[in-house]
């Protein structure tokens, strides 16, 4: 069994940014992060570690500090937990902050925004609790639900494939050819270059194993757009469920990774594929049995 790595994987900027000032900020004072600062177990268990706890609810926290998530925190709910004696730092990636300022410039320049994303992710949340007027779609065929309108501005979650969000713009032009239809590209290069990365590798290979939390929405896709090009995909979160029944002596392995996976999940998991390798190896004599399917294989 062949196993090799996608060319980029794993952790983005935006990312290793938010955890470094969490835990620069940790050091000097007690914090806590409202809601998961990025959607890894393995991240979420270092941080407790340094003793900084995840809290959904603010009531629940145990400090009057909160950091909110690379995801990105709504001006209003800054504003509403300053008022309620809550000190708020944001953690938002830069590329977040940009599609909240396209989405604020759509609105201003009289378009009706529409995020092309994930309802209930964070970043989509963030920017539909700061404009009340913003449309969610989570693809082109939601696009058939909207109402007509003059103008409609579209912008993309920042980890939603960028020729998604594009497709999504065009079945909005098709639905309604007499509107002004403006498409903003805030789709994230981070993701999409994992996500090309994956595929390439994908299509080379007979079984991928992508890294990620299960609540990833990048992971998930990255999977999703392994999965169109490979047979076999396992998304697992970290290397205790790898099964060594899902591969083959004679398969050829590819490894990816979301923008929220850190590298030691990645090593963890390259490294107990390649004790399966040997093991398959010294039992290569012996005829393969049935590759069986996970509970979560994409
Ligand atoms: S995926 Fe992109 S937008 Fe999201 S945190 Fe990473 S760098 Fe920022």
């Amino acid at each position: 069994m062949k196993i090799q790595r996608a060319a980029k994987l794993g952790l983005c900027f935006g990312v290793r940014r938010a955890l470094a000032l969490v835990e620069a900020l940790a050091r000097r004072r007690p914090i806590a992060v409202l809601g998961e600062l990025v959607h890894n177990p393995i991240l979420l268990d270092r941080l407790r570690r340094l003793g900084v706890p995840t809290v959904h609810d603010p009531a629940e926290s145990p400090t009057r500090v909160l950091v909110g998530t690379a995801h990105g925190i709504s001006q209003r709910r800054i504003l509403f937990l300053r008022s309620q004696g809550f000190e708020v730092i944001d953690a938002a990636c830069p590329r977040v902050k940009r599609l909240h300022q396209a989405v604020a410039a759509l609105a201003a320049e009289g378009f009706c925004p529409v995020l092309v994303g994930r309802r209930g992710h964070p970043e989509v949340e963030a920017v539909v609790e700061d404009f009340d007027q913003v449309e969610v779609a989570a693809d082109a065929a939601e696009m058939e639900r909207l109402p007509r309108r003059a103008r409609w501005g579209v912008a993309a979650q920042t980890t939603h494939p960028r020729a998604e969000a594009m497709e999504a713009a065009e079945a909005l032009r098709r639905r309604f050819p007499e509107a002004e239809v403006r498409f903003v590209d805030t789709t994230c290069p981070a993701t999409e270059e994992r996500q090309a990365a994956g595929a390439a590798l994908a299509e080379k290979s007979d079984a991928m194993v992508v890294v990620g939390g299960s609540g990833s929405n990048n992971t998930r896709k990255l999977a999703a757009a392994c999965a169109r090009l490979c047979p076999r995909v396992f998304h697992v979160e970290g290397p205790e469920e790898l099964r060594r029944e899902w591969f083959r002596a004679e398969d050829r392995v590819g490894l990816a990774a979301g923008t929220s996976t850190p590298m030691e999940s990645v090593h963890a998991v390259e490294a107990r594929l390649r004790r399966f390798a040997w093991e398959l190896e010294r039992t290569a004599a012996r005829p393969a049995g049935p590759v069986v399917a996970p509970a979560r294989a994409v």
